[in-house]
């Protein structure tokens, strides 16, 4: 669906994949508007096609869009997309347990330009990608790097917005911590750098005992749809849900007093991935006994449940699109 000032949203257009044409002075290509959104679409035991939460995917499409100068898609045009993309061919939609079919839609300025202004011209694309399980063997935990040298985002930033260049300068972070042997980079404040923030492309979760943490949304963090979701189910199975500040050093000290019971990151990609070591410049610890924690996989098996139509959707979140 293309946009620009005088018609607006227009132009919506279903085709089999191919490349996109774009002028060598489209402004993305220089100044980088490019925003896009994640979410999943899973058959249901009926045969239908469900996705998760859809319309929170569209209201954050919609504020990252806000937050790049961009024009904001209308919900309903981009839950259209996905039901006339499931309409052309949904034999990519897999039945199995875990497995799903990823969606994947953006929007990019098009317009051609050398001076930095908003566009005036958009596209807006979808595509989507079958997605097996994350985990070729089983749930898997990861060990992290607390990283002091990079940050995501910065306060006034665009931490809270889906933007491609956040991920662009995520990548030297990702490989340094590569480079000490972990698997993921966990992020922290940029003014402080002692308050966690997330886990690579994943929001954090701290178990201790029978409370649930989470570090509250600050406007550097992303909004996730599976922390804003995971932090109602951990309530309906009785525990208690926190969302505040959390410090690096409270984390490695309730981890040595044992207050500390597990940690695990999840997002629409990885589901619910524990983590299960951690390092810093001054050490490393492990988490429990850095396997998957009964809270970690209690709250995964219900989101599963519910995202593959197992578990009562008694929230209402799953819309069937297919
Ligand atoms: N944080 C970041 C930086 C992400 O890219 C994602 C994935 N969209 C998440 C958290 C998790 O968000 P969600 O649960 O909506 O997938």
């Amino acid at each position: 669906i293309r946009w620009n000032r005088e018609q607006g949203w227009h132009d919506a257009e279903v085709g089999p994949y191919s490349t996109l044409a774009l002028d060598p002075a489209a402004m993305v290509l220089h100044y980088g508007q490019a925003i896009f959104e994640g979410l999943k679409a899973y058959r249901q035991p009926d045969g239908s096609i469900a996705s998760f939460r859809p319309e929170a995917n569209a209201e954050r499409f919609r504020a990252s869009a806000r937050r790049m100068a961009m024009p904001e898609l209308p919900d309903e045009l981009f839950l259209e997309s996905v039901r006339q993309l499931l309409a052309v061919d949904d034999r990519w939609v897999p039945s199995a347990q875990e497995e799903s079919l990823y969606l994947r839609p953006f929007m990019i300025s098009t317009e051609k330009g050398l001076g930095v202004r908003p566009s005036s011209e958009y596209l807006y694309v979808l595509i989507a990608s079958p997605a097996g399980s994350y985990f070729a063997s089983g749930v898997r935990p990861v060990s992290v790097w607390l990283s002091t040298e990079y940050v995501r985002a910065a306060p006034g930033g665009t931490g809270a917005a889906k933007f491609a260049g956040n991920y662009a300068a995520s990548l030297v972070a990702q490989a340094q911590a590569a480079e000490k042997g972990c698997d993921q980079v966990v992020w922290l404040d940029a003014v402080e750098r002692r308050w966690v923030e997330e886990m690579g492309g994943m929001n954090l979760f701290f178990v201790f005992g029978d409370k649930v943490v989470t570090p509250e949304l600050t406007g550097t963090l992303l909004p996730g749809i599976t922390r804003s979701s995971l932090l109602r189910l951990a309530s309906d199975l009785g525990l208690t849900v926190e969302e505040r500040r959390i410090s690096t050093d409270e984390w490695e000290k309730a981890n040595a007093s044992g207050e500390l019971t597990e940690v695990f990151a999840c997002g629409t990609a990885a589901v619910i991935t524990p983590v299960g070591h951690v390092k810093h410049a001054g050490g490393e610890f492990s988490i429990g006994d850095g396997g998957t924690g009964s809270v970690t996989m209690k709250l995964r098996e219900r989101l599963t449940g519910l995202q593959h139509g197992h578990v009562a959707d008694t929230h209402g979140w799953m819309t069937v699109l297919g």
